[in-house]
Protein backbone atom coordinates (compact mmCIF):
# COMPACT_ATOMS: atom_id res chain seq x y z
CA UNK A 1 0.00 0.00 0.00
CA UNK A 2 1.24 3.50 -0.56
CA UNK A 3 -0.16 6.88 -0.86
CA UNK A 4 -0.32 9.48 -3.14
CA UNK A 5 0.53 13.21 -2.80
CA UNK A 6 -1.85 15.72 -4.33
CA UNK A 7 -0.15 18.35 -5.85
CA UNK A 8 -1.84 20.54 -8.51
CA UNK A 9 -0.43 23.23 -10.62
CA UNK A 10 3.10 23.44 -9.33
CA UNK A 11 4.80 25.57 -11.56
CA UNK A 12 2.17 27.83 -9.93
CA UNK A 13 4.37 31.43 -9.61
CA UNK A 14 3.23 34.36 -7.68
CA UNK A 15 5.32 37.42 -5.98
CA UNK A 16 8.79 39.19 -6.60
CA UNK A 17 11.31 37.22 -5.38
CA UNK A 18 12.75 34.19 -7.99
CA UNK A 19 12.64 30.71 -7.57
CA UNK A 20 15.08 27.46 -8.06
CA UNK A 21 18.24 30.29 -7.75
CA UNK A 22 20.43 30.92 -5.02
CA UNK A 23 19.30 33.92 -2.65
CA UNK A 24 21.79 34.59 0.09
CA UNK A 25 21.35 38.50 0.60
CA UNK A 26 18.03 40.21 1.98
CA UNK A 27 16.93 43.25 -0.80
CA UNK A 28 15.32 45.36 2.04
CA UNK A 29 18.53 47.72 3.92
CA UNK A 30 18.23 47.53 7.50
CA UNK A 31 17.07 44.14 8.00
CA UNK A 32 18.54 41.07 9.99
CA UNK A 33 16.60 38.26 8.64
CA UNK A 34 17.79 35.21 11.87
CA UNK A 35 17.10 31.84 10.50
CA UNK A 36 17.36 28.89 12.44
CA UNK A 37 17.48 25.14 11.37
CA UNK A 38 17.03 21.80 11.83
CA UNK A 39 14.53 22.17 14.28
CA UNK A 40 12.32 21.60 15.53
CA UNK A 41 14.03 20.01 18.72
CA UNK A 42 14.24 20.01 22.32
CA UNK A 43 14.70 24.16 22.80
CA UNK A 44 12.66 25.46 20.41
CA UNK A 45 10.17 26.08 22.71
CA UNK A 46 12.19 27.98 25.17
CA UNK A 47 13.51 30.30 21.44
CA UNK A 48 9.79 30.60 20.55
CA UNK A 49 9.10 31.91 24.46
CA UNK A 50 12.87 34.39 23.72
CA UNK A 51 11.59 35.88 20.44
CA UNK A 52 8.05 36.74 21.92
CA UNK A 53 9.30 38.49 25.08
CA UNK A 54 11.61 40.33 22.97
CA UNK A 55 9.13 40.53 19.79
CA UNK A 56 10.93 39.74 17.09
CA UNK A 57 10.49 37.30 14.20
CA UNK A 58 12.42 34.43 12.31
CA UNK A 59 12.52 32.02 10.03
CA UNK A 60 12.34 28.52 10.80
CA UNK A 61 13.61 26.12 8.59
CA UNK A 62 12.45 22.98 9.39
CA UNK A 63 13.59 19.30 8.83
CA UNK A 64 10.79 16.66 9.15
CA UNK A 65 12.99 13.66 10.67
CA UNK A 66 16.68 13.75 11.85
CA UNK A 67 18.35 13.25 14.85
CA UNK A 68 16.43 10.74 16.32
CA UNK A 69 13.61 13.29 16.99
CA UNK A 70 10.81 11.62 15.40
CA UNK A 71 8.61 12.65 12.49
CA UNK A 72 6.69 15.87 13.26
CA UNK A 73 3.60 15.17 12.18
CA UNK A 74 3.93 12.07 14.34
CA UNK A 75 1.09 13.41 17.16
CA UNK A 76 2.89 11.73 19.72
CA UNK A 77 6.46 13.66 18.83
CA UNK A 78 4.53 16.77 20.36
CA UNK A 79 6.10 18.55 17.30
CA UNK A 80 3.15 19.53 15.28
CA UNK A 81 1.68 21.91 17.98
CA UNK A 82 5.49 24.21 18.24
CA UNK A 83 5.17 24.76 14.71
CA UNK A 84 1.79 25.74 14.42
CA UNK A 85 3.23 28.33 17.42
CA UNK A 86 5.53 29.39 14.92
CA UNK A 87 2.82 30.58 12.47
CA UNK A 88 0.48 32.09 15.24
CA UNK A 89 4.10 33.99 17.01
CA UNK A 90 4.38 35.66 13.20
CA UNK A 91 7.31 33.77 12.35
CA UNK A 92 8.08 32.19 8.87
CA UNK A 93 8.34 28.61 8.81
CA UNK A 94 10.25 26.98 5.86
CA UNK A 95 11.58 23.32 4.21
CA UNK A 96 14.86 22.00 5.15
CA UNK A 97 13.59 18.65 3.56
CA UNK A 98 12.57 15.89 5.41
CA UNK A 99 15.49 14.26 6.90
CA UNK A 100 18.70 16.17 6.08
CA UNK A 101 19.98 14.29 3.52
CA UNK A 102 22.54 15.76 1.08
CA UNK A 103 20.74 16.50 -1.92
CA UNK A 104 23.72 16.98 -4.39
CA UNK A 105 24.66 12.94 -3.03
CA UNK A 106 21.02 11.81 -3.23
CA UNK A 107 19.61 10.31 -6.15
CA UNK A 108 17.34 12.25 -8.06
CA UNK A 109 14.34 9.92 -6.84
CA UNK A 110 15.97 10.54 -3.03
CA UNK A 111 15.93 14.30 -3.31
CA UNK A 112 12.22 14.14 -4.40
CA UNK A 113 11.60 13.02 -1.71
CA UNK A 114 13.42 14.85 0.69
CA UNK A 115 11.21 17.74 -0.99
CA UNK A 116 7.72 15.72 -0.90
CA UNK A 117 7.85 14.05 2.30
CA UNK A 118 8.34 17.37 4.33
CA UNK A 119 5.47 18.69 2.46
CA UNK A 120 3.33 16.01 3.50
CA UNK A 121 4.26 16.41 7.23
CA UNK A 122 3.83 20.61 7.10
CA UNK A 123 0.61 20.61 5.10
CA UNK A 124 -0.85 17.89 7.57
CA UNK A 125 0.56 20.34 10.39
CA UNK A 126 -0.13 23.82 8.80
CA UNK A 127 -2.87 23.23 5.74
CA UNK A 128 -0.17 24.82 3.55
CA UNK A 129 3.24 24.10 1.62
CA UNK A 130 5.50 26.87 2.64
CA UNK A 131 7.11 28.54 -0.31
CA UNK A 132 11.07 28.79 0.89
CA UNK A 133 13.75 26.21 0.91
CA UNK A 134 16.73 25.69 2.08
CA UNK A 135 18.84 22.79 1.45
CA UNK A 136 20.82 20.85 3.83
CA UNK A 137 24.25 22.48 4.38
CA UNK A 138 23.29 24.63 1.75
CA UNK A 139 24.49 21.70 -1.11
CA UNK A 140 22.46 22.07 -4.21
CA UNK A 141 23.80 21.60 -7.86
CA UNK A 142 21.79 22.46 -11.04
CA UNK A 143 19.24 19.37 -10.87
CA UNK A 144 18.97 19.75 -7.36
CA UNK A 145 18.20 23.52 -8.46
CA UNK A 146 15.53 22.65 -11.19
CA UNK A 147 13.63 20.43 -9.03
CA UNK A 148 13.25 23.20 -6.45
CA UNK A 149 12.28 25.68 -8.97
CA UNK A 150 9.59 23.06 -11.09
CA UNK A 151 8.26 22.38 -6.88
CA UNK A 152 8.03 26.23 -6.56
CA UNK A 153 10.44 26.95 -3.73
CA UNK A 154 12.91 30.36 -3.26
CA UNK A 155 16.43 28.34 -2.33
CA UNK A 156 17.49 30.88 0.52
CA UNK A 157 21.53 30.68 1.23
CA UNK A 158 22.76 32.88 4.46
CA UNK A 159 25.43 35.50 3.94
CA UNK A 160 26.00 35.19 8.41
CA UNK A 161 27.61 32.15 8.75
CA UNK A 162 27.60 32.29 12.64
CA UNK A 163 28.81 28.43 12.60
CA UNK A 164 27.39 28.00 15.96
CA UNK A 165 27.16 24.74 15.95
CA UNK A 166 30.83 24.34 16.02
CA UNK A 167 32.49 23.92 19.30
CA UNK A 168 29.51 24.66 21.55
CA UNK A 169 29.50 28.20 19.37
CA UNK A 170 32.69 29.64 20.75
CA UNK A 171 33.66 31.71 17.58
CA UNK A 172 29.39 32.63 17.02
CA UNK A 173 29.14 35.65 19.07
CA UNK A 174 32.18 37.38 17.33
CA UNK A 175 31.56 36.24 13.70
CA UNK A 176 28.04 38.19 13.93
CA UNK A 177 28.98 40.94 15.77
CA UNK A 178 32.52 41.91 13.70
CA UNK A 179 29.77 41.53 10.45
CA UNK A 180 27.04 43.64 11.27
CA UNK A 181 29.66 46.02 12.99
CA UNK A 182 31.88 46.24 10.31
CA UNK A 183 28.52 47.78 8.13
CA UNK A 184 25.67 49.89 8.62
CA UNK A 185 22.36 49.42 8.36
CA UNK A 186 21.80 52.44 5.74
CA UNK A 187 23.71 50.34 3.27
CA UNK A 188 23.29 46.78 4.52
CA UNK A 189 20.89 43.69 5.25
CA UNK A 190 21.70 40.63 6.65
CA UNK A 191 20.23 36.46 6.25
CA UNK A 192 22.01 35.03 9.14
CA UNK A 193 22.24 31.21 9.75
CA UNK A 194 21.58 29.77 13.50
CA UNK A 195 19.91 26.40 14.55
CA UNK A 196 17.74 25.89 17.33
CA UNK A 197 18.84 22.37 18.03
CA UNK A 198 22.08 23.78 19.76
CA UNK A 199 21.42 23.92 23.22
CA UNK A 200 23.96 27.22 23.55
CA UNK A 201 21.88 28.92 20.38
CA UNK A 202 18.74 28.87 22.16
CA UNK A 203 20.08 30.31 25.67
CA UNK A 204 23.00 32.27 24.58
CA UNK A 205 23.31 33.77 21.59
CA UNK A 206 20.05 34.20 20.42
CA UNK A 207 19.27 36.86 22.73
CA UNK A 208 22.98 38.27 21.84
CA UNK A 209 22.14 38.20 17.82
CA UNK A 210 19.00 39.92 19.14
CA UNK A 211 19.99 42.80 21.23
CA UNK A 212 23.30 43.53 19.12
CA UNK A 213 21.09 43.59 15.81
CA UNK A 214 19.10 46.44 17.22
CA UNK A 215 21.91 47.99 19.24
CA UNK A 216 23.54 48.74 15.57
CA UNK A 217 20.08 49.94 14.21
CA UNK A 218 18.92 46.95 12.70
CA UNK A 219 15.36 45.66 12.62
CA UNK A 220 14.78 42.01 13.03
CA UNK A 221 12.66 40.22 11.05
CA UNK A 222 11.69 37.53 8.38
CA UNK A 223 13.24 36.16 5.25
CA UNK A 224 10.21 37.62 3.52
CA UNK A 225 10.18 40.39 4.82
CA UNK A 226 13.75 40.77 4.31
CA UNK A 227 13.16 40.05 0.69
CA UNK A 228 10.32 42.47 0.22
CA UNK A 229 7.79 39.34 -0.23
CA UNK A 230 4.46 39.92 1.54
CA UNK A 231 3.49 36.79 3.90
CA UNK A 232 0.57 35.28 1.80
CA UNK A 233 3.90 34.34 -0.99
CA UNK A 234 5.29 32.29 1.85
CA UNK A 235 2.74 29.40 1.69
CA UNK A 236 1.06 27.75 -1.18
CA UNK A 237 -2.66 25.79 -1.11
CA UNK A 238 -1.55 22.30 -1.60
CA UNK A 239 -3.98 21.86 -4.17
CA UNK A 240 -4.19 24.76 -6.65
CA UNK A 241 -0.86 25.88 -5.81
CA UNK A 242 -1.89 29.47 -5.31
CA UNK A 243 -0.35 31.53 -2.19
CA UNK A 244 -2.12 30.83 0.97
CA UNK A 245 -1.88 33.09 3.84
CA UNK A 246 -0.90 30.03 6.93
CA UNK A 247 -2.74 31.85 9.63
CA UNK A 248 -6.11 31.36 7.54
CA UNK A 249 -5.11 27.80 6.69
CA UNK A 250 -7.25 24.95 8.05
CA UNK A 251 -5.07 22.35 9.94
CA UNK A 252 -5.62 18.84 7.78
CA UNK A 253 -6.83 20.75 4.48
CA UNK A 254 -6.01 17.70 2.82
CA UNK A 255 -4.72 14.26 3.42
CA UNK A 256 -2.79 11.93 1.55
CA UNK A 257 -5.04 9.32 0.08
CA UNK A 258 -4.23 5.96 0.04
CA UNK A 259 -4.47 4.20 -3.54
CA UNK A 260 -4.04 0.83 -5.52
CA UNK A 261 0.05 0.28 -6.45
CA UNK A 262 -0.71 0.41 -9.91
CA UNK A 263 -2.55 3.84 -10.20
CA UNK A 264 -0.28 6.72 -10.46
CA UNK A 265 -1.78 8.96 -12.37
CA UNK A 266 -5.41 9.91 -11.26
CA UNK A 267 -7.85 13.22 -12.45
CA UNK A 268 -8.85 15.74 -9.54
CA UNK A 269 -13.33 16.79 -10.32
CA UNK A 270 -12.18 19.59 -13.02
CA UNK A 271 -11.08 16.45 -15.10
CA UNK A 272 -7.44 17.83 -14.69
CA UNK A 273 -4.03 15.71 -14.53
CA UNK A 274 -2.84 15.64 -11.24
CA UNK A 275 0.48 14.76 -10.42
CA UNK A 276 1.34 12.07 -7.96
CA UNK A 277 4.05 11.44 -6.36
CA UNK A 278 4.85 7.88 -4.55
CA UNK A 279 6.70 8.54 -1.13
CA UNK A 280 8.69 5.43 -0.03
CA UNK A 281 12.10 6.72 0.60
CA UNK A 282 12.87 8.25 4.33
CA UNK A 283 10.00 6.17 6.16
CA UNK A 284 7.86 8.25 4.00
CA UNK A 285 5.70 5.18 3.38
CA UNK A 286 4.99 5.06 7.07
CA UNK A 287 4.20 8.39 7.91
CA UNK A 288 0.78 8.86 6.72
CA UNK A 289 0.07 5.35 8.78
CA UNK A 290 2.01 6.93 12.26
CA UNK A 291 0.34 10.46 11.36
CA UNK A 292 -3.35 8.75 11.32
CA UNK A 293 -3.18 5.75 13.72
ZN1 LIG B 1 20.59 21.94 8.42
Amino acid sequence: MRYRHRILRRTRIFGNVPYGVDISHCSVKGKVALTFDDGPYLYTTELLDLLKSNNVRATFFVVGNNGGKGHINDPSSGYGPIIRRMIADGHQVASHTWSHQDLNAATAEQRRAQIINNEIALNSILGVIPTYFRPPNTRCGPDCYNDLKSFGYHVVNYDIDTRDWQDSGVNAKSIYQTILSQHSPASSQWISLAHDVQPYTVHQFAKFMIDTARGLGYDLVTVGDCLGDPPVNWYRDPVTGQARDARGASVHLIQPELESANNNNTRDERGETERCCNVDASGGRELWARAHE
